[in-house]
């Protein structure tokens, strides 16, 4: 079986690395990546990194590769590591490496995978830079099509791999403004006044990095880490927008970092959860799998607190103290209890099982009804997003730092800003409680997830292989409480609500109108996932979506059926 992987950045890492898992085969591989190395993808590239930008991942929470991080860090020339601010004999399976490095050891992992995959007969060919302009399936030949560089090539199977994009909308036209903080090499200051930046997670903190030390310097003393602004600069500051006036939550000790290795429920399990509930998954169902039973494992004393609560109340209970205190005050307690997490090596249970529920929300999500859906966003994700952002400390420190040195502020701008350029450059911010004109705005939302009108290979979107992600509603009259572009209607008068991105299986295939999924195609396409795998980042997801594609490519190789005949599994 000839198999094209379309991206050579870590999804297409962890692609192979679960197909060598089955051992020896004649499986042929090819890989089409657009630059000229492996591994390293946007976010540890140029494309998203320079050195000042770190993981929030440790080396304890890493999905197994050839190589653990720690060893690979441990057997590299100190005076290069030094140059990243890295001891290599002080480096531990905590702590997190500046991207850029961490780029460096996802290349070689490739490269060891590449030796093995010789060692085990399995032929993989790389193309650099090669482009894969669009894909057509051809369903008589039992083949799928590849325009690479101007030439068709023709596959049994294809893993879309092409990862994160950045759409450019008033960026280049509007001076001033930019629509991401990436490739960070373009936000060239100095700006000697105030930066607004939407947003206060980790895509903010990128930002705050790299605009901070444009205008001043950060100093380490026995009182602290100090941020000493650049004289030239006085009005030189950067401004948090968010809508509910929080911010994220810092990286603590981890007592089970392998997020990765939590079971899921399989197919039959969520057969007969959707057979007992009118073909859905309740959410509620997860949040206390995932949630309630194993908080009460880890600390029965804070399950004893929440047990008769439902989802809407232990969100309110873990939200309420936050919203209650400056956005500032509240971090700096948030950083004492990370440190004293660390040193007595204990975890914040509550945190630690609502990362884990967010990972397992990914895989029964699309099973959801339209309500469950609409909760979900309202209520538990912006929990989620506060908690597992895992703002590493030495972030942390830099943000207080800026914040004491008058130089990092936040401000709350609810549910209903809005953004708009100016002619003359710049934004004005609209919000509930007034306006505010920026000449430097930076767009720090994150990855936004896109529309199918943006999916790079139209040829699949034409021949409907690609269709539009939706979930039913559990009860028609409920759609009337959305909007009506949100609201589909099928034949025999069921409503959906339309999710972002495409409609996928449990394979990582996409899934047609008639909900077919396709035998050929397969995706791992970061900003069009998010409707069915609301939490679908991270490399510990990278491992989970490309285990369950790795088993259904095998399944269609002679003499290989299912995952227990794994290579020594
Ligand atoms: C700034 C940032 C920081 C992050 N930090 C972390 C972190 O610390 N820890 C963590 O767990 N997760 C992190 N993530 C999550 C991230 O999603 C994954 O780590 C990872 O990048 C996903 O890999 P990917 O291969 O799917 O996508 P990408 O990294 O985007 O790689 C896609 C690859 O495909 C190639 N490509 C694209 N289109 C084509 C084409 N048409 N033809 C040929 N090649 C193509 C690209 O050149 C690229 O090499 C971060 C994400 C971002 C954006």
């Amino acid at each position: 079986m000839r198999i094209a992987l379309v991206g050579g950045g870590p999804s297409a890492l962890f692609v192979l690395k679960q197909l060598l898992e089955f051992g020896p085969s004649d499986l042929r591989v090819v890989i089409f990546e657009r630059k000229s190395r492996l591994g390293q993808g946007m976010p540890y590239s140029a494309e998203g990194a320079q050195p000042e930008h770190i993981t929030n991942v440790s080396s304890s929470e890493l999905p197994p590769l050839p190589e653990s991080l720690v060893d690979w860090v441990q057997r590299q020339q100190p005076e290069e590591m030094q140059l990243y601010g890295v001891d290599p004999q002080r480096f531990h399976e905590d702590r997190v490496l500046p991207r850029l490095l961490f780029g460096r050891y996802l290349q070689e992992q490739f490269e060891q995978l590449l030796a093995r995959a010789e060692q085990q007969g399995v032929r993989v060919r790389v193309h650099f830079e090669a482009t894969v302009e669009d894909i057509r399936d051809l369903p008589r030949e039992k083949q799928v099509e590849l325009l690479v560089n101007g030439q068709l090539l023709h596959y049994d199977r294809v893993v879309l791999c092409t990862g994160h994009h950045w759409p450019l909308k008033n960026e280049g036209k509007v001076a001033g403004y930019y629509d991401s903080p990436y490739p960070p090499a373009k936000l060239v200051g100095p700006f000697d006044h105030p930066v607004a930046l939407r947003g206060s997670s980790l895509t903010a903190v990128d930002a705050v990095r790299t605009l901070s030390r444009q205008h001043g310097h950060f100093q380490r003393s026995e009182a602290g880490l100090a941020f000493r602004p650049d004289a030239r600069y006085p009005h030189f500051k950067l401004v948090l927008h968010t809508r509910n006036g929080l911010l994220p939550c810092l990286r603590f000790h981890l007592e089970d970092p392998e997020v990765h290795g939590v079971e899921l429920p399989d197919e039959e399990q969520l057969a007969e959860i959707r057979r007992e509930n009118d073909g859905f998954v309740p959410l509620d169902w997860v949040f206390d799998a995932y949630f309630k039973q194993l908080l009460r494992e880890k600390d029965p004393e804070a399950y004893e607190r929440i047990r008769t609560m439902n989802m809407e109340q232990v969100v309110e209970a873990a939200t309420r103290p936050r919203e209650a205190s400056d956005p500032f005050d509240y971090f700096k307690k948030e950083y004492a209890e990370a440190l004293e997490s660390e040193a007595r090596q204990r975890t914040v249970a509550w945190k630690e099982v609502l990362a884990i529920l967010s990972f397992a929300l990914n895989y029964p999500a699309k099973y959801f009804s339209a309500e469950d859906m609409l909760r979900l966003r309202q209520t538990l994700s912006p929990l989620i997003s506060i908690v597992i952002a895992f703002i590493p400390r030495s972030s942390a420190e830099e943000l207080l730092a800026l914040h004491a040195a008058g130089r990092l502020e936040l401000l709350e701008v609810g549910t209903q800003s809005r953004v708009e350029p100016r002619d003359e450059g710049g934004i004005t911010y609209y919000f509930e409680s007034g306006q505010q004109s920026y000449e430097t705005f930076v767009d720090c939302v994150g990855q936004p997830t896109l529309e199918l009108d943006s999916f790079p290979f139209r040829g699949l979107v034409n021949q409907g292989v690609i269709s539009q992600a939706r979930v039913a509603f559990r009860r028609a009259e409920n759609a009337r409480e959305v909007e009506s572009d949100k609201v589909q209607r099928g034949e025999d008068g069921s409503c959906y609500l339309v999710v972002p991105g495409m409609a996928i299986s449990d394979h990582f295939q996409p899934v047609d109108q008639g909900g077919r999924a396709h035998p050929r195609v397969y995706v791992m396409t970061v900003p069009f996932m998010g409707g069915h795998n609301p939490d679908y980042s991270g490399l510990d997801f990278c491992e989970e979506a490309s285990k369950r594609i790795a088993e259904k490519l095998m399944e269609s190789m002679p003499g290989r059926i299912c995952s227990s005949q794994k290579a020594g599994g």
